[in-house]
């Protein structure tokens, strides 16, 4: 294993370690046609190439966050033919006693490399999946993990709800269609150990040393979305909290939850050091993509309440409605009008509960 070492000093003078790890086998089989240099504070996205014909044994690219937390940094777009489920982040901790791994990547067969990427790394045995939240992107591979004898896989309880759903099968079809190779023996994962009660209660894990504290978010993204504090490192998982090096996506969730969930996070981690997000590359303090996400869903909610207040018709308000100092950030075309018309009907809704 060749590995090189990059140093990462933020605008505070914090030095991290963003240590890149180069797999010689990952090297020829991943097909990076680019891989940016570190993983913290970057603008650069990873342009890897996923293959149908990788073995499963094929660990992926990984960077090292910390000394015992490694990220696999996702290629930002929709799911393609190229990146086939590797459009979204993951990532796991070593700790003495065994590995915590966070998110599953998009596919069965990502699931199985993720594994594999793991234990190219150690051999302790992996304890807990925690699954931030239902998305194909994340959850998809979890049924590789779900083999694992001992193995405890974390979800929160919107889980249930989504997998029952008509969102559910809609995606699986899709992906049987696109990646049905990568696809086969897929099923959905009902976690052992379900995150719920009251918006921002959280249980703990301990493990090896290190204290994982697990809230739940309630539903700002989706059907059930999870925060992770890794305490002796501050460092928080956001999932898709915040997106950074790209835009939004509004489909399921409530826009006044991601709001009110990120003026939470604001406050209750005021030391944290270290984010990752669900998307993009990992960021140090002050944490711009926080404030991003932020701007842009109050200001699309605040466009959106006009336009109802006005009222405007839906179509024209989406039609209407564009970001223009968001033009060239990733996914804005394909996702704008999308959380304009989603964030249209949600005022429509608040507007009708108000009367
Ligand atoms: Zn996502």
């Amino acid at each position: 294993m060749q590995t090189r070492i990059f140093n990462i000093i933020n605008s505070k003078g914090c030095k991290f370690t963003a240590s890149f790890l180069f797999l010689a086998c990952n090297l020829q089989s991943a097909s990076a046609e680019f891989l940016p240099k570190a993983a913290i504070d970057t603008n650069e996205i990873p342009e890897i190439t996923i293959s149908g014909k990788d073995q499963d044994n094929t660990p992926l690219p990984c960077y090292k966050l910390t000394e015992d937390t490694y990220f696999l940094y996702g290629n930002i777009a929709e799911i393609d033919d190229k990146n086939r489920g590797f459009n979204g982040n993951a990532g796991f901790i070593v700790t003495r006693d065994g590995v915590v791994a966070i998110d599953s990547l998009g596919s069965p067969l990502l699931g199985r490399r993720l594994l594999a990427t793991i234990r190219h790394v150690t051999d302790k045995p992996v304890r807990y999946l925690i699954i931030t939240h239902n998305h194909p992107d994340h959850s998809y591979g979890a049924i590789a993990f779900s083999k694992i004898p001992g193995i405890r896989i974390i979800g929160h309880e919107g889980t249930l709800a989504y997998l029952s759903s008509p969102n559910f099968q809609d995606s699986v079809d899709f992906r049987n269609t696109l990646i049905k190779k990568d696809m086969q023996g897929f099923k959905g994962i009902d976690p052992d150990i379900l995150i719920s009660g009251k918006r921002y209660d959280h249980q703990t894990i301990s493990l090896g040393g290190k204290t994982f504290d697990i809230y739940n978010l309630g539903q700002h993204h989706s059907y059930g979305d999870l925060l992770v504090h890794q305490k002796e490192d501050r460092l928080l998982w956001i999932s898709d909290l915040a997106f950074n090096n790209r835009s939004t996506y509004m489909g399921d969730g409530h826009s006044v939850q991601v709001l009110e969930s990120i003026d939470w996070m604001r406050k209750q981690f005021p030391d944290i050091q270290l984010m990752v997000p669900g998307h993009g590359s990992a960021q140090t303090a002050p944490f711009p993509m926080v404030g991003n996400t932020y701007q842009y869903v109050k200001r699309l909610r605040d466009e959106m309440k006009k336009a109802v207040n006005g009222n405007e018709d839906l179509a024209s308000a989406v039609k209407n409605s564009d970001f223009t100092d968001w033009h060239g950030v990733r996914l804005y075309d394909e996702n704008h009008k999308k959380n304009a018309n989603f964030i249209y009907l949600e005022q429509e809704q608040e507007a009708f509960s108000t009367h």
